[in-house]
């Protein structure tokens, strides 16, 4: 099969929607990462997504919908606090969990009696939503297991001869994937963290919002259980430090004992530490959580097609948008 690679014209995402609906697989931008789409209600269409992602089965997908209405037509019950969320966060990178009628193939929720729902905050996504005029089931567009793509180049190079089109529409703004927030259970639960953080949540609805990472038993958000997010070479990363001369003493420190063991050292840091002896340096601008989040995934590829031997990078604090950057690299590599 060959890929074509499409732009953000009309023409282009005119093209991409009829490929959807025809169900074909294309790629496409989000705000936070690349998606790879097929309209949800096809499952053939979703199967497909699994193959040529090498998606584990029982990892179900996020459902992306061009409107509230459409949401609600995939829903058995709209929780209390749906509303209130979606006036608020969509479109944006906040995910809902919502109890689904027969509307939805089990193939999209891998059997779960929830669903995953998402309006994305992007304008080439959302004139391709409103066109393809059915909700688009996506979930990252790389291969199972690698860091999520955050530019059109990064998913042509990993899924070219393997789906119909990719749509460019540049660098994803955000960069990490969106927050799950569950509303089956009596108070909400963050299932994976982003930046619309809990602080966030809980400003609008005036209720305790809870943090959850795995569940004992089936968990509720399964794809929370694998491994992600993570280059070839191994990632560490050096605990935060809140004093500023510490935790500078402690990432040379850390890539200078790298570099003795004879490794190539791949940097992903904020522009202070330029000049701190790694083999090649990815910068994370100022360091701001917003700016992790933003290079994270773009420069752990970067680093790992350098040939470097190791990756380092700093730790941030886990508060705010900086909890969902610690989770990400907790994902992607562990602490030294
Ligand atoms: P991805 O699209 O690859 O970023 O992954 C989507 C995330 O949403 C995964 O962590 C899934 O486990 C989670 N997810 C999707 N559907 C559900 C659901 N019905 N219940 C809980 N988590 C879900
Ligand atoms: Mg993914």
């Amino acid at each position: 099969m060959t890929t074509e690679l499409l732009h953000s014209t009309p023409h282009d995402i005119t093209r991409a929607a009829g490929l959807l609906r025809e169900g074909m697989l294309v790629a496409f931008p989000t705000e936070t990462v690349y998606g790879l789409g097929a309209n949800a209600l096809d499952e053939e269409a979703v199967r497909r997504v699994y193959e040529v992602k090498g998606r584990p089965k029982d990892n179900p997908m996020i459902v992306h919908v061009h409107t509230v209405a459409q949401a609600r037509e995939l829903m058995q019950v709209v929780p209390a606090l749906f509303a209130e969320l979606t006036n608020e966060f969509w479109p944006g990178p906040l995910t809902l969990i919502v109890r689904h009628n027969a509307a939805v193939p089990d193939v999209v929720t891998a059997g779960l009696d929830t669903v995953a729902l998402r309006m994305p905050d992007h304008s080439i996504t959302r004139q391709l939503l409103h066109e393809t005029a059915v909700p688009v089931a996506a979930p990252s567009a790389n291969i199972s297991g690698r860091p999520s793509p955050t530019d059109a180049r990064t998913v042509y190079a990993e899924l070219q001869g393997r789906i119909a089109a990719v749509l460019d529409g540049g660098d994803c703004p955000v960069g990490i994937e969106s927050t799950v927030l569950d509303l089956t259970t009596r108070e909400p639960v963050i299932l994976r963290p982003g930046t619309v953080t809990r602080e966030d949540l809980e400003d609008v609805i005036q209720s305790r919002v809870h943090f959850i990472e795995s569940y004992e038993g089936a968990p509720r958000s399964p794809g929370t259980k694998y491994r992600h997010y993570a280059p070839r070479v191994p990632v560490y990363i050096v605990p935060h430090d809140p004093d500023p001369a510490a935790m500078d003493a402690a990432l040379r420190a850390a890539v200078a004992a790298q570099s003795r063991a004879g490794w190539r050292v791949g940097l992903l840091a904020p522009e202070c530490w330029h000049d701190a002896g790694a083999t090649h340096f990815s910068s994370l601008h100022d360091g701001r959580a917003v700016d992790y989040a933003r290079l994270l995934y773009a420069g752990l590829r970067t680093l790992d097609d350098c040939g470097v031997d190791v990756i380092i990078c700093p730790g941030i604090e886990a508060v705010g948008v900086g909890y969902a950057v610690m989770n990400r690299l907790l994902k992607a590599g562990e602490i030294i």
